[in-house]
C-alpha cells in the first residue's frame, strides 16, 4: 500500500479517521463527503497515494479505470445514475483542489448548473 502519514484520505484508509464508507473494492474506497455540496456527494479514492489524477493515470491506467467504475457504482447504489450525477476530479488549487489525495467526486440527487464557478 502506498501511503503518507499525514495525508487525510490515507488516514480514512488506514482507520485512522471515521468516514461513512459507501462503497469498497481490493483497490478504491468511497465515503461521503463531510461537507455535501448536493443530496448526493461521496468522493471515490484509489486506495494508493496518488496526489492528484493526472499522477493516478500516469502511473497506473488500470486503476483510474477502477476509480471511474467505482464511482459508477456508487452511483448506481445511490439512486442517481439514472437521472444524471456529475463526476469531477479538481486537479490542482487553482482548480479548487485542497485534498491532494486523488479524489472523484459523485454529485448527484438535484439539477446541477453549468459551468461551474
Ligand atoms: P477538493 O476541494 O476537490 O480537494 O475536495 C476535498 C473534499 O474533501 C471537500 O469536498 C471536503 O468537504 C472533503 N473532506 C475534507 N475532509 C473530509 C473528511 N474528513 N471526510 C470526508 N470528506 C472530507
Amino acid at each position: 500500500m502506498v501511503s503518507e502519514a499525514d495525508c487525510l484520505f490515507c488516514r480514512i484508509v488506514a482507520e485512522e479517521i471515521p468516514a461513512e464508507i459507501v462503497h469498497e473494492t481490493g483497490r478504491t474506497l468511497a465515503f461521503r463527503d463531510i461537507d455535501p455540496k448536493a443530496p448526493t456527494h461521496v468522493l471515490v479514492i484509489p486506495k494508493d497515494h496518488y496526489p492528484d489524477a493526472a499522477a493516478l493515470a500516469a502511473a497506473d491506467h488500470g486503476l483510474a479505470d477502477e476509480v471511474i467504475k467505482a464511482a459508477h457504482a456508487v452511483a448506481e447504489q445511490e439512486g442517481i445514475a439514472g437521472s444524471g450525477y456529475r463526476l469531477v476530479f479538481n486537479t490542482g488549487a487553482q482548480a479548487g483542489q485542497t485534498v491532494f489525495h486523488v479524489h472523484g467526486h459523485v454529485l448527484g440527487g438535484r439539477g446541477l448548473s453549468w459551468p461551474p464557478g
